[in-house]
Order: structure tokens, then sequence, then C-alpha cells
């Protein structure tokens, strides 16, 4: 496994690929190296392609420095589980690598309308930092195929749309959401959460569970299972940011007719701000 840290090292590794015929794939991530994001990797290896993980933790992408300051970082051991998982590069770039203009005047790339809503409309520029940070690793690596979870699914939906407008010749792969035995979605967020709060995490997933398995014989009912859950999570600990019950296709709000649905939520515990989903096929 090579471990680059520059543009120029990264461009020679990857052509030599390229002149032997290999398919090249990418799994973006901000490291903290969980099982959620060796799932996208192996998902590449079973497909047989030279895999290149990045891992760079976009300030772009943060709303508070706070935030990005406290963001885990485990570099050394990111790269070992890397390893063991066989992956070919790992692109280690720094800010200034990334961004040479600076991050209060760089390009950048905005998927309009789906960047704004639900998360958008609450962290104002992180969509606007996510696509501009994958389209500058999708400039520099023009990988064949790139790896993305459902987890971040509002994230999902906005790459696709920029895939496709930009004319980017980049098959987007996803993968389900993966969790830990207990229910709770992997994160690297997870390890700042205290031994306490760590406890009842689990919960948001199984209250979300419960509301799918309502849902999916109800859709009429959707406002009452909205409250229900809030207020189960607040009753348990959690203060409930967000929670939507959307079509998962155009991120629009349901109808009657509406087949495939999305649960979408963000809780905050303590400090540390939760993310999941449950997709839900509705009876009819
Ligand atoms: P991150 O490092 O949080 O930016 O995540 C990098 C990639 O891993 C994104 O495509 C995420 O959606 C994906 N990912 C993170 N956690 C999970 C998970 N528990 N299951 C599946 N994919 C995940």
């Amino acid at each position: 496994m090579k471990i680059v840290r520059s543009i120029n090292n990264l461009k020679q590794i990857i052509k030599t690929f390229r002149d032997n015929n290999c398919i090249i794939s990418l799994v973006p991530t901000m490291g903290n190296i969980h099982d959620g994001h060796l799932a996208l990797v192996k998902k590449a290896k079973l497909m047989n392609t030279i895999c290149i993980v990045s891992i760079f933790i976009n300030p772009t992408q943060f709303d508070q420095s706070h935030d990005f300051n406290n963001y885990p970082r485990s570099i050394k051991l990111d790269c070992k589980k890397l390893m063991l998982h066989n992956v070919d590069i790992v692109f280690i770039p720094s800010v200034s690598t990334m961004y040479p203009n600076g991050i209060n005047n760089y390009t950048c790339m905005y998927v309009p309308n789906l960047s704004e809503i639900l998360e958008g409309s609450k962290r104002l520029n992180h969509y606007k930092g996510v696509t501009t940070i994958v389209s500058k690793l999708f400039n520099l690596i023009q990988p064949n195929l790139a790896f993305f979870g459902e987890k971040d699914f509002q994230q999902l939906v906005i790459i696709k749309n920029m895939v496709y407008d930009m004319h980017y010749n980049i098959r987007i792969v996803s993968i389900p959401i993966i969790r830990e035995i207990s229910g709770l979605a992997y994160s690297s967020r997870n390890t700042l959460l205290s031994k306490d709060e760590y406890k009842i995490a689990h919960k948001f997933y199984l209250i979300l569970k419960d509301m799918a398995d309502k849902l999916r014989h109800n859709i009429h009912c959707v406002v009452n299972l909205i409250e229900i859950a809030t207020n189960q999570l607040e009753k348990i600990g959690f203060i409930v940011d967000s929670l939507y019950v959307l079509d998962s296709k155009y991120l629009t709000y349901i109808t009657n007719s509406s087949i495939n649905v999305i649960i979408l939520s963000t809780v905050w515990l303590g400090k540390i701000r939760l993310i999941d989903n449950i997709k839900v096929k509705i009876f009819k």
C-alpha cells in the first residue's frame, strides 16, 4: 500500500496503473476509519479495482471551527486498517494541497436546491464544501468508480446529481448503512461519545426502526409517528435536530401514492450530532 501526500506523486502512480488497463476506484473519507468505510473498500476490492482511499478532513464543509478542530484524527491506525484490507493507495493531502488558493478564496462546485434543503438549511456551506472537495478529488484522480455510503443520504443524492450535471464519467456505487450489533450506525464521531452517551446511542436507531415498521403499513399516520418518535427520543436524552419522512428519490414530501420512502434524522446526544436514516417500502 502506497501512502501518498503530493499530487505529482499521486498522478504518477495512477498513470502506471492506468497504463496497465486497471480500473480505478475512489473511496473518499475524512479518516478515523471504521467498518462503514471498510465496507466501501471491500466493495471496491470485490469489483477487482485498484482502490484509492483519500483521507482529508475538509475544512470548507464545517460550519464551526471547533467541530473541525475536534474531528477525530487517527492517521497511523487508519493506514494499518486500510493496509489489512489491501487498499492500493492512501491519499492524505494537506489543506494547502487541496486548496492552493486558500480556504477563503476557493473555486467552488455547488449543486443548487438540493444543497439548500434539509441538512443544507441548517449547515449553510456544508454541501458546497462537500461537492467542491469531491469534485477536486474526481479531477485529480479521474476514477472509474467512486464509492459512497447511504449513511449520508442527502450527500449521496447531491453527488449523483453533480456527476450527472457535470458529465463526470464516473460510476457512483453506494452501500447501505453498516451498523454495530446494537444497531448504532458506525460513525467517526461515535468515538467522541462519553461512555454513558454511547450506552444509549443505539436507541436512536431502534426508535427510527420502530417508526419504520409502523409506517410501512400505514403511511397516513406519518405526522403522528414523527411526534411519537420525537417524544421517545427526547425522553431518553436526545435532542431532535430533524426528523423527516420523505420520498427517497427526490427528497421531496411524500404523497398518498409514495412507495419508496426514507426516514431521515439528526439528533444531538450531548455535544455530538448523530445522523441516521431508514429506507421504507410502503405496502399498498
Ligand atoms: P466520512 O469519513 O464520514 O466522510 O465518510 C466517508 C464515506 O463513508 C461516506 O461516503 C459515508 O457515507 C460513508 N460511511 C460513513 N459511515 C458509514 C456507515 N456506517 N455505513 C456505510 N457508509 C458509511
